[in-house]
């Protein structure tokens, strides 16, 4: 036994607790494309109906809220790498739930991560999304490749426009050969603007399809699937050093990815 990282309780190794576990649980039916809460499973939300989008599928743990949102902070800023298998391990409990109840199609997938351009990766010296992705792929035993990259260095997006993320992402993927089918991983959906450029990248390299896998989505204000206001978490209540207290809500246009 090991002690779960989000709330110092006995944890199996690389794992989270059961109680965590069960609290980092996507909830409700959402949006197949963009994870906004929906009515019934399989429903697309008015504004996906109307966008359309070149990936297939948004699959994700949690909203990008309270301790779960704390968490992801501590792999990205603070380095916390030992999260990568726990975070993993979710990611594949999750994907394959989906499978089972969403009608995902059966077929060989393979694992991409969200590439860093390489002066950034210099500056931070990880990828959390490359990381996550190489253990996701080994939680699911499915191959790990990476033919899709960045061309050159973006702006941060943060306090973007719609327009004006979209003129700094231009061109800013690319992709070698990619046929087949493929599980796109990064940290967090914010926009879908980095994702909608990546996953356009694959296709022009020859995707079959994209889904994205992503540890959280930042909900609009109102469209959470979770309020960590009033409800307990697990880890506050068996934690004496619980990682950070809730609530933390994020909005959407601050992108945490940049
Ligand atoms: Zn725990
Ligand atoms: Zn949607």
């Amino acid at each position: 036994m090991d002690r779960c990282p989000a709330c110092s309780t006995p944890a199996p190794r690389h794992r989270f607790c059961a109680g965590c576990e069960e609290d980092f649980t996507n909830q409700g039916p959402g949006c197949r494309f963009c994870g906004t809460p929906v009515g019934h499973a399989g429903q697309i939300c008015g504004q996906c109906l109307q966008q359309g989008h070149p990936w297939d599928r948004l699959h994700f743990i949690h909203d990008f809220q309270g301790p779960w949102a704390a968490l992801i902070r501590r792999l990205k800023y603070q380095g916390a790498l030992t999260l990568t298998d726990p975070f993993a391990a979710l990611l594949a409990r999750q994907w394959r739930v989906d499978v089972q109840y969403q009608a995902v199609p059966m077929t060989v997938y393979q694992v991409v991560a969200m590439p860093m351009h390489r002066t950034r990766l210099l500056s931070r010296g990880f990828n959390q999304a490359g990381l996550l992705a190489d253990s996701l792929a080994r939680h699911l035993a499915i191959a790990r490749r990476q033919p899709l990259y960045r061309t050159r260095e973006t702006p941060p997006l943060e306090g973007l426009s719609r327009t004006e993320r979209r003129r700094a992402l231009d061109r800013a993927f690319a992709s070698e050969a990619a046929g087949g089918h493929w599980l796109l991983v990064d940290d967090v959906f914010t926009t879908g603007a980095s994702a909608r450029q990546a996953a356009r990248a694959l296709r022009a390299a020859g995707a079959d399809s994209v889904s994205l896998v992503m540890l959280a989505r930042t909900p609009l204000s109102g469209d959470s699937h979770h309020s960590w206001l009033g409800q307990t978490w697990h880890g506050t209540r068996c934690a004496e050093d619980a990682p950070e207290s809730p609530p933390h809500f994020a909005s959407r246009s601050s992108d945490p990815r940049r």
